[in-house]
């Protein structure tokens, strides 16, 4: 069903040639060229939200990689097909060498940077002269029969331009290109979840600079002749816009898009020279008009409208399916931590020993330093003294090496991807338990297809635990602000935690809802994890908490159990109140 559109479009491109003439054809190789390059772009643009416009850059190196290889002026003569696959390597290198700025630049700074490196392409070409021809060129390559001709060299293009949808789908709907959206859009939230930025970024860059120049040395077969000035900034510019146009984060958008701005100027023709103007012109309309894009006008089951009097049945008795590798005791203890920012002692020299199995209360007023412990013991901060362990091993490393060790958590608000499905956002919790490796997700190999049936089926229970599974294929923006909060928890228990840490969960939660979260807090505990529960709900602390701890100012006000805290002179005066 869901290849339904594709299948569409390429019945369409299949009949091409036979119902129009050789222009037409070229003008849909060109089309097909396009794609194979904004395919891959697609994930680094629309799925993890890096702002490359300067992408022409590999189209340049591959067009001329290929060439110079073919033509053998420098090199032996090289045959096409391995020229191709060379440049291939070339642009997964230098996609990686634009993309690495990503991981320190944001937004602007990374797309200037892309755009820079641009520029330094086309300058070299035009100054390297003996081996580019400079400013007069060089001849493109030519492919061997049958796919010399115009027709054979578009049934080479299209099938191509297939394969690499058919790719970045498989990228997509893998924990590779949830990661992607995760990054995008709740990196935080993503980092907890284990998933390495770095890597999962430096990867998609390689990919996609390997699809940009081997498009390249198809743009150049198909001009035949190339010189720097084949390359504008009105390209990159195209690239850019079709994924804005198609939709972040879809690939039938993008596709439809790219077809659309190809063929575009053809229509317009005494316009060509307007043709900026009118890409400027539809992509203002359009994000005006559609924010979502392309994709968001195709898209009819974000507009079915939902049940409003939806209530959240729980079903904690279902936890042990999910949970059960995790009943192995243990403890997670800090010792004399101490945070300052600047000045303010946000943690003051806090013991803590959380206990599997038990729910542990964290108590104290607003700025008391519950979030930052919680930061602290998800290695979001490091102490400046002091430090954390679990089962007696010091813990090291940073968020994701945490989520490695069964830590997961939930934010004081929630941190959700809200263009992604509910079931979507929970798979996403169990990104590292996936085993199958990017190639094997590319190529939809076993491994990967026994990796998401693994995470849906787990996904699927978690959401029934938290009562959320008929709005499973529900965008997650389309949530009630309690619903959220129980996504929240379902993601993270997707980690099979062994501690699990929530940031007043039952903030903005109507009374029952309360009393269903303490009977899931409590499922949980009984499971054999940890949960470390900071809370301002009175009733639902001393209802469920084994053992509670105030803090106030960083320090610990007082510990016991329930009973003890309620006793507590000093704590029911600064802080419980009457
Ligand atoms: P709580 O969650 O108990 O309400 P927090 O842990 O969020 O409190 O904050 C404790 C103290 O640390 C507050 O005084 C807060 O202003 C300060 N603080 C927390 N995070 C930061 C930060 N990133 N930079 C500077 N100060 C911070
Ligand atoms: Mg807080």
């Amino acid at each position: 069903m869901r290849a339904l559109p594709y299948l569409l479009v390429l019945a369409a491109a299949l009949v091409l040639p036979y119902v129009s003439n050789d222009y037409w054809t070229l003008i849909a190789s060109r089309a097909a060229i396009y794609w194979v390059l904004v395919s891959g772009l697609n994930l680094v643009v629309g799925f993890a939200g890096q702002l490359a416009i300067g992408w022409v850059a590999l189209l340049t190196l591959g067009a001329y990689t290929t060439s110079v290889l073919v033509a053998g002026t420098v090199t032996p003569v090289v045959p096409p097909y391995l020229a191709l696959v060379a440049a291939g390597c070339v642009g997964a290198v230098f996609g990686v060498v634009i993309g690495l700025p990503a991981l320190r630049l944001r937004t602007f700074y990374f797309a200037m940077t892309t755009l820079g490196f641009a520029t330094i392409v086309t300058q070299v070409a035009l100054a390297w002269q003996s081996v580019t021809g400079g400013g007069i060129g060089v001849s493109g390559p030519v492919l061997p029969a049958p796919f010399q001709t115009g027709r054979g060299f578009y049934w080479f293009c299209l099938g191509l331009a297939a394969l690499c949808t058919w790719m970045t789908a498989n990228v997509a709907h893998s924990r590779f290109g949830r990661g992607l959206v995760a990054l995008r859009d709740a990196e935080v939230a993503a980092e907890a979840c284990g998933i390495a930025k770095g890597r999962l970024l430096v990867t998609i860059f390689l990919f996609s600079g390997a699809l940009a120049a081997i498009a390249g040395g198809l743009f150049a077969t198909l001009q035949s002749y190339i010189t720097p000035d084949a390359f504008t900034f009105d390209l990159s510019v195209l690239f850019f816009i079709a994924i804005l146009i198609g939709g972040r984060g879809s690939i039938l958008g993008p596709l439809l898009a790219t077809i659309l701005l190809t063929a575009l100027p053809e229509f317009a023709s005494p316009l060509v020279a307007w043709s900026t103007f009118l890409y400027a012109a539809l992509l203002l309309v359009i994000v005006l008009a559609v924010p979502g894009g392309i994709a968001a006008l195709l898209d009819r089951n974000s507009r079915r409208p939902l049940r409003r009097d939806r209530t959240i049945a729980l079903r904690p008795d279902l936890l042990p399916g999910l949970l059960d590798r995790t009943a192995r005791g243990g403890t997670l203890a800090l010792r004399a931590v101490v945070l300052a920012f600047g000045g303010v002692r946000a943690i003051d020299r806090l013991d803590l020993t959380l206990d599997a199995g038990l729910v542990h209360g964290l108590i104290g007023p607003n700025g008391s330093g519950k979030t930052t412990t919680l930061n602290v013991i998800c290695g979001f901060y490091a102490p400046q003294s002091g430090g954390v362990s679990l089962d007696g091993a010091p813990l090291a490393g940073g968020a994701r090496a945490r989520a490695a060790c069964g830590i997961a958590r939930t934010f004081q608000t929630p941190r959700l991807i809200g263009a992604a499905s509910v079931l979507d956002n929970v798979m996403i919790g169990g990104t590292i338990a996936g085993t199958a490796s990017f190639v094997e997700s590319l190529l939809h190999l076993p491994r990967h297809r026994r990796d998401e049936a693994m995470l849906r089926d787990a996904a699927l229970c978690a959401l029934r635990c938290v009562g959320l599974e008929t709005l499973a294929a529900v965008r997650a923006d389309r949530l009630q602000h309690s619903e959220l909060r129980f996504l929240e928890i379902a993601r993270a228990l997707l980690l099979r935690p062994r501690f699990l840490l929530l940031d007043e969960p039952a903030a903005g939660l109507s009374a029952e809802e309360i009393r269903r979260l303490g009977a899931l807090v409590t499922g949980i505990a009984r499971c054999g994890t940890g949960v470390l529960l900071v809370e301002h709900h009175a009733s639902l602390i001393f209802d469920v908490c084994d053992r509670v701890s105030v803090l106030n100012l960083g320090r610990e006000l007082a510990a016991g159990t329930p009973a003890e805290i309620r006793a507590h002179q000093e704590v029911v005066s600064a802080y419980l109140g009457a």
